[in-house]
């Protein structure tokens, strides 16, 4: 059946506005969704249902005030469990903050719950963002909705797994490689990583600080666009955000692709061929609602991938050298002196591939290498942003798959770190390249698993993104519910 919880932000939003429903009535129903299907998806990792249902009572008697309402307001969120929350424990799927409260909020939620969100719980993750299965948190895997015995894609497969299932309406996650667009698309939402810089990381548990983006998962795109217009903004606690001015990023969602010029990424093997055949007919749809569409290259994305892992883990092994068991979270008992010590709690506090990167990081930084590997793979990423304003110079917007393949098997991958890193072949460039990205459904495989098609615009393009995107999406019109909520 059917339930609040499986509407759209939008959809909610007019039902509260027309006093057809209480912000209470609505955080029920995603609690009782938690309730029934969590324990199968192991999604959340904190759950906040009285934070919940006190901050939709406050809304509640806002409300009936008459008091203009945010499009937010009142709508249930999960928050990935690397953002930070004031009061709340947020541990990065991490051991090593299994205990970690927050002093203070991240950004994003200052924003959202400023504007009336109300927060449904902190979901899991691969540990420190690191991943593309959410087999790598230390509180176990999260399930797919999809099949049970698939990952949900990563590293915020919660934040995926909880939208798709219906345990909140929309949920926002980190993409530093494609930890948005890769488990939206494995999971059959809608997932979209801004431009770099556009969305605060003030209060972003940090992993590769120059690709670090937060990113949303909708049921809908023009759900996206309503989220980002709250979020996007100059922030002075983070140097790097954008200063752009406010907008309603819904208000041209509507204007349709005719005219617009769109090019199609070339793909080669390694692609499921369903993925491949749902791409191109989506791409003809794109053709048939006006789009003129063409060919393109991105000659250098070939070593995207070779680079992303020696930039992201060099700023990894940095940016985790804080968590030394004398300022955050976990310490290891009964070592001998300080630098035992050390090593002792980071030797237990993380898990296999945060060590994995650390060395890779501090091997690519160390003196004699940092020329070979580090300064290599920078010029491979200025390679990269000349391929994108290249492309950009003839579209408006390019097309490709978000994922070479559709949800695969738990423990499938898992032993081998570079059949894993090769999930994310498609969406890395983009943020080697800071440019924005989304990634919708666009049918399914035979085995009934979402396929996800990723538009790419440039810089500050993310109202043409959300036009295209928009536009194939209301075309497409896809059933997106899960099996496992047959039975719910
Ligand atoms: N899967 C990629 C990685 O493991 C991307 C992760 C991310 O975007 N946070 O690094």
């Amino acid at each position: 059946m059917t339930e609040l919880c499986d509407l759209t932000g939008t959809e909610l939003a007019a039902k509260l506005r027309a006093g057809e429903i209480t912000a209470v009535e609505l955080a029920e129903s995603s609690l009782r969704r938690l309730d029934a299907v969590d324990e199968r998806l192991n999604a959340f990792l904190t759950p906040t249902p009285q934070v919940a249902l006190e901050r939709a009572g406050e809304l509640d008697a806002y409300l009936s005030t008459g008091a203009p309402q945010s499009a937010v307001a009142g709508i249930p969120l999960a928050l990935k469990d690397v953002l930070t929350t004031n009061g709340i424990r947020t541990t990065a799927g991490s051991k090593m903050l299994e205990t970690y409260v927050p002093p203070y909020d991240c950004t994003a939620w200052t924003r959202l719950s400023g504007a009336g969100s109300v927060l449904i719980g902190k979901t899991n993750c691969d540990e420190f963002a690191m991943g593309s299965s959410n087999e790598n948190s230390a509180y176990g895997p999260v399930h797919n909705p999809w099949d049970l015995d698939a990952v949900p894609g990563g590293s915020s497969g919660g934040s995926a797994a909880a939208v798709a299932a219906g345990e909140v309406v929309w949920s926002l996650g980190t993409d530093t490689g494609g930890s948005v667009r890769q488990p939206a698309a494995l999971c059959g939402v809608v997932g979209l990583k801004p431009t770099y810089g556009l969305i605060s990381r003030y209060g972003l548990i940090a992993f590769a600080s120059s690709l670090d983006t937060v990113g949303t998962f909708t049921r809908s795109t023009r759900d996206a666009a309503t989220l980002l217009s709250v979020l996007a903004g100059k922030d002075h606690r983070d140097a790097t955000s954008l200063d752009t001015p406010v907008r309603d990023y819904t208000e041209a969602i509507d204007a349709g692709v005719a005219g617009m010029r769109v090019g199609v990424v070339g793909f080669g093997e390694g692609v499921q061929p369903e993925v491949a055949a749902s791409v191109r007919a989506a791409v003809e749809r794109l053709a048939v609602l006006g789009a003129d569409v063409g060919e393109v290259t991105l000659p250098h994305t070939d070593y995207a991938l070779s680079a992303y892992y020696l930039i992201a883990p060099s700023e990894a092994s940095s940016n985790l050298a804080r968590y030394d068991g004398v300022r955050f979270g976990y310490r290891a008992e009964g070592g001998t002196d300080v630098e035992d010590m050390m090593s002792r709690t980071r030797g237990a506090g993380f898990g296999p591939e945060v060590k994995r990167r650390i060395m890779l990081g501090t091997y690519s930084l160390s003196a004699g290498y940092y020329d070979a590997y580090y300064g290599q793979a920078q010029k491979v990423r200025t390679l990269i942003i000349r391929d994108y304003e290249a492309a950009f110079a003839g579209y408006d917007v390019l097309v490709s798959p978000t994922s070479p393949t559709t949800a695969f098997k738990i423990g499938e991958r898992s032993g081998d770190p570079m059949a894993m890193y090769l999930s994310d072949v498609f969406t890395i460039p983009a943020n080697l390249a800071g440019v924005p990205a989304i990634s919708i459904p666009s049918g399914f495989d035979s085995a009934g698993l979402p396929i996800g098609l990723q538009f790419t615009a440039p810089v500050l393009g993310e109202s043409t993104l959300f036009r295209a995107a928009h536009a194939l999406e209301t075309d497409l019109d896809l059933d997106l519910r899960p099996p496992l909520l047959a039975g719910v």
